[in-house]
């Protein structure tokens, strides 16, 4: 061995050393399981240990990705804990299936006691929840039609997505080569094999040093992130755009309802680029992210650089309600108990 190719090899393990804790520090923050040794999935009728809640190799959607699922959240509050709007979450699940003639063998009263059973289960009150249809392995191709229909809930810990002071100094978005979905199918509901779409946009904008993207239509109008809703404040007005072509967000639909509570107007509209990199605030909304700023566009700085004091107000509000501390929307909240 050379003395340079020591160094290369140590600055190599450097990095290596490195990028296990940044990948260590991002998979305790962000999306990778928690204690899963004593965790429990749904099933099909019964709870399996986590590890052994598992699927066939041909099972259909695997293959072809027809199938829908949800993304939910409990949080603690001073009762236990509750999962936020419920009966939302499950309703789209059920009309996304719909849509792709997939008929759930639950009743959505049934799959809303199931989502607080697997909690109970895990004890848990606050975590994500996955509910997930899927199509079974009785056959393959395209042409399958005696296929099961699977219902599967997962839940984990996830205290939380995004750090405090992200939630404060905003996020950078970078405009995605991967434009929105033409078929509002694909874009306003949740089915599994579309999800291809977001992740390679979201790929994209990481791999440019960006912390998400930004989805435009075909014709160039604003759409989405790749997981979240956009909205923008200007002269204190929100704008957001129209859900011909984007997923109607429960976050969005919460933050439209609370806006109007304090007298700010909302115009779901046809929402141009120029508008959201002159806007006074922008930020983005959903399950995940919650309400988080969004403070630089591509080369554009948005505002002050950080949060505004509009996205500010509908922040905490939203904090305060899934957390239980606002009784105005208590009826958004199903305690688990
Ligand atoms: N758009 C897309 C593509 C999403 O996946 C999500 C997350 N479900 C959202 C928007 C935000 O939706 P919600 O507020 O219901 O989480």
């Amino acid at each position: 061995i050379f003395p340079k190719d020591i160094f290369i090899h140590k600055k190599s393990s450097f990095k290596f050393i490195i990028l296990t804790l940044f990948v260590i520090i991002l998979a305790t923050k962000r999306n990778m399981f928690l204690n899963t040794d004593s965790k429990y999935i749904w099933m099909n009728g019964d709870f399996h240990k986590w590890n052994d809640a598992n699927i066939h190799l041909l099972t259909h959607t695997l293959h072809y990705g027809l199938g829908v699922f949800e993304g939910v959240r409990a949080y603690s509050n001073k009762d236990g804990g509750a999962i936020f709007r419920l009966t939302e979450h499950t309703d789209r699940l059920y009309k996304a299936a719909n849509k792709v003639n997939i008929k759930i063998p639950y009743g959505q009263n049934e799959l809303n006691d199931l989502q607080k059973e697997v909690l109970l289960k895990n004890n848990l009150n606050e975590a994500y929840i996955r509910p997930i249809v899927f199509l079974g392995a009785e056959e393959m191709g395209l042409r399958a039609t005696n296929l099961s229909i699977n219902l599967a809930i997962a839940c984990w810990e996830w205290p939380s997505y995004m750090d405090p002071k992200t939630k404060e100094l905003g996020l950078s978005i970078v405009t995605s080569p991967f434009k929105q979905y033409e078929n509002s199918l694909y874009s306003s509901n949740k089915i599994i094999g579309s999800y291809v779409n977001s992740i390679m946009a979201l790929h994209d904008a990481i791999s440019r040093d960006a912390d998400e993207a930004l989805l435009l239509d075909s014709k160039g109008h604003i759409s989405e992130g790749s997981g979240e809703n956009i909205f923008i404040v200007k002269d204190k007005t929100l704008l957001t755009p129209t859900t011909k072509n984007c997923l109607n967000g429960i976050t969005r639909q919460s933050i439209i309802e609370l806006a109007e509570s304090f007298d700010i107007s909302v115009k779901e509209c046809e929402l141009e680029y120029d508008e959201l990199i002159s806007a006074d605030e922008a930020f983005f909304t959903g399950t995940a992210v919650e309400v988080t700023p969004i403070t630089k566009v591509d080369d554009s700085i948005i505002g002050s650089g950080s949060i505004g004091p509009i996205t500010k107000q509908l922040q905490e509000t939203y904090t305060k309600i899934v957390t239980g501390e606002n009784n105005n929307y208590s009826h958004w909240l199903h305690p688990i108990k």
